[in-house]
């Protein structure tokens, strides 16, 4: 098996981890699919409200790529569409009846999955409604169905804060997952099935599919980070990966002929209520995660990661990429005397703070700690960076506009793992720039 090292990226020790307990939840009386959360170029809706569906009806179709359908995540009636800025659809809600129709699609036994071809295969995921699952690297859009990528990533790690356990997910059916890996491999010649050398419990349960071991700290475990850690030439730049906790939906699609709807959140953060694992409905509502009102005032709720990831609003439903929900203080307090004081609660990467001596867990806010001031080239951007940017050259390089030199910074590399924004002591929004001018090269392209 192959190992590889990650030097750079950071150890979390922040307070607020999700415990090993997982609740099953009950349904909720609705669900949602947000739109602006999703890799659409223009949703075309097929649907609208008071519409009765099942689950698996198609609710809407990207108009530039009429394979990337999003299906109901549930039976029942169209209660809202609701649009943001620029009438951009922001949401459709559903209200379940719970009767649960559902749409039938194709089915397979596990011989017929083997003896099917790559056109089979595409057209069940497509017809199934969770093409969507499927990400391409470095942009992490949708890729065609018709191209063959030279690899997939399949992820069995979780080193972002507050992400779900894996052997929590995998313990239920750990042959779902194997099935799903045989999908895979109708889809690309090569299907790279990874996990953390800390996960024990995953490499004892599912050790048999796990190919490589990563070891380091976040984000080594993401897809992005290992593509760059493993790749052998410029062809496999475009490499695919999948979410595990998405590989098994997948999988259920096709050995039930039904979509699967469930999945395990985490919830975390100093400011959750209770700190546990629940298993509940693709677009679920937060307030069936976490009991709004128990929430201290000033708190943010986080889907996504905390460096990454978005905020969410109370009446706000999980996106379907999302498996983790973080609830954190929005600011901390300005503490008195703070330049005079040692730090020994200040949750930062800094040398001048205290906490960097003390191995105890803290508490993580979502405050910026004061405004954006002018680069100091302290290169402690450039420390954390885990493939080897150096963000300052590379922000320098695209507010000048200058595109060839920032793609030979290593733009598409970035794997927007946050950290550089995170430890900058200036405040400045690196991450966020870099993301932007991705998109926008990807755009030009
Ligand atoms: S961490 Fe911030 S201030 Fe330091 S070199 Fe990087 S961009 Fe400049
Ligand atoms: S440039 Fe910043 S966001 Fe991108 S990979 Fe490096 S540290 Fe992460």
């Amino acid at each position: 098996m192959q190992k590889i090292h990650s030097k750079r990226g950071i150890d979390f020790r922040i307070r607020g981890w999700p415990g090993e307990r997982l609740i099953e939840l009950d349904d909720p009386d609705r669900v949602a699919v947000p739109v602006d959360k999703l890799p659409v170029a223009k949703a075309g809706l097929l649907v609208k409200p008071g519409d009765r569906v099942r689950l698996g009806s198609v609710l809407f179709a990207d108009k530039k790529r009429p394979w990337l359908k999003f299906l109901s995540p549930g039976a029942g009636r169209v209660s809202q569409i609701n649009y943001g800025p620029r009438r951009v659809i922001k949401e459709l809600v559903i209200d379940l009846d719970g009767d649960e129709k559902y749409v039938d699609f194709e089915r397979f036994s596990l011989a017929g999955l083997r003896a099917a071809g790559r056109r089979e295969i595409v057209d069940a995921i497509v017809a199934g409604g969770l093409w969507w699952a499927l990400r391409r690297l470095p942009f992490r859009d949708v890729p065609d169905p018709d191209v063959v990528p030279p690899q997939i990533l399949v992820g069995l790690a979780a080193k972002e804060p507050f992400s779900p356990l894996v052997e929590l997910v995998l313990r239920d059916d750990p042959d779902l997952l194997r099935t799903g890996i045989e999908i895979l491999e109708k889809l690309a010649p090569k299907v790279i099935v990874y996990t953390h050398a800390d996960n024990h419990e995953v490499l004892r349960t599912a050790g048999d599919v796990v190919n490589l071991v990563v070891d380091g700290r976040y984000p080594a475990d993401d897809p992005a980070t290992v593509l760059y850690r493993t790749k052998q030439s410029a062809s496999e730049n475009r490499s695919w990966y999948i979410d595990y906790q998405d590989l098994l939906l997948v999988a259920g699609l096709l050995t039930t002929g039904r979509l699967p709807t469930r999945r395990i959140f985490a919830v975390g953060g100093t400011r959750a209520p209770s700190r546990v694992h629940f298993r509940s409905r693709l677009g679920v509502p937060v307030s069936h995660l976490v009991d709004i009102r128990a929430i201290e005032a000033g708190s943010r709720l986080i889907a996504g990661g905390i460096l990454r990831g978005y905020s969410l609003e109370p009446d706000g439903f999980m996106g379907i990429f999302e498996t983790g929900l973080a609830v954190l203080p929005a600011n901390r307090e300005a503490e008195f005397l703070a330049l005079f004081r040692p730090g020994f609660n200040r949750p930062t990467n800094s040398r001048a703070f205290a906490s960097r001596l003390r191995r105890r867990e803290l508490e993580y806010d979502c405050g910026r700690q004061g405004p954006e001031r002018a680069c100091i080239s302290c290169m402690y951007c450039a420390d954390v960076c885990p493939v080897d940017i150096l963000p300052q050259m590379l922000y320098k390089a695209i507010l000048a506009q200058e595109v060839e030199e920032y793609l030979a910074h290593g733009l598409l590399d970035c794997v927007r793992c946050g950290l550089c924004s995170y430890v900058c002591p200036s405040k400045i929004e690196l991450t966020e720039n870099f993301e932007k001018a991705k998109m926008e090269y990807a755009r030009q392209q």
